[in-house]
């Protein structure tokens, strides 16, 4: 069984949990360096990036997870993980930093007031004919794909709302709180495949 972490220090760690053990994975909330060593993969979960940042660099996580994401480990990253895992932010705050990993330009909480928050049918051809149910929750958006990236879903108007690269995915809406189970089989066949 593919033991996997969810970095367990702000987000909606719940959900992700919840999905992943549905999915019969065993899961470990990640929050010290410890229990980091101790997974196969990675999920970072939606929140806040700028606190995310904080606290993995206060807890000694930051550069373990930077370490593990260049040796290849599986790292899946929904909303506040997608910015976690992009080499660049448009907007990032003062001192904030990503883990990176991702060859993607990431604009924080970029859909605007209005429409910061919907939810709707997006097309993931990768994951087949059938499109996923995406809820966004002030998301950020990719605004510049660099060629070691590929999109995975883009809305109608062409903004680019999931990548992927090698072990890495990372998506600008909650597969987890929308029962979209598809997204957490494709990281879980990635742990397996690299055990
Ligand atoms: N706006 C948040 C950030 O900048 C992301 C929102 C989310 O994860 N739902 O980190």
């Amino acid at each position: 069984m593919a033991r996997v972490g969810v970095l367990a220090l702000q987000g909606d760690v719940r959900e992700h949990a919840a999905m992943l053990e549905h999915l019969g994975a065993e899961v470990v909330r990640v929050r010290r360096p410890e229990e980091f060593a101790a997974v196969d993969g990675l999920v970072i979960p939606g929140g806040e990036s700028s606190v995310i940042d904080k606290l993995t660099r206060m807890f000694g996580l930051a550069e373990p997870i930077r370490a593990a994401i260049r040796g290849g480990m599986p790292v899946f990253g929904t909303c506040a993980g997608l910015i976690m895992l992009a080499d660049r932010l448009a907007d990032a705050i003062e001192g904030q930093q990503t883990f990176g990993g991702l060859d993607v330009t990431v604009r924080r909480n970029a859909f605007g007031r209005q429409v910061d928050s919907f939810e709707g049918p997006v097309a993931v051809p990768a994951l087949g004919d059938e499109p996923v149910h995406a809820a966004f929750i002030r998301g950020p958006v990719v605004e510049a794909v660099g060629p070691d990236a590929r999109v995975l879903a883009s809305l109608e108007d062409g903004t680019v709302v999931a990548v992927e690269q090698g072990n890495l995915l990372g998506m600008s809406f909650h597969p987890e709180i929308s029962r979209e189970t598809r997204f957490h089989e494709r990281f879980l066949r990635r742990v397996g495949e690299r055990r």
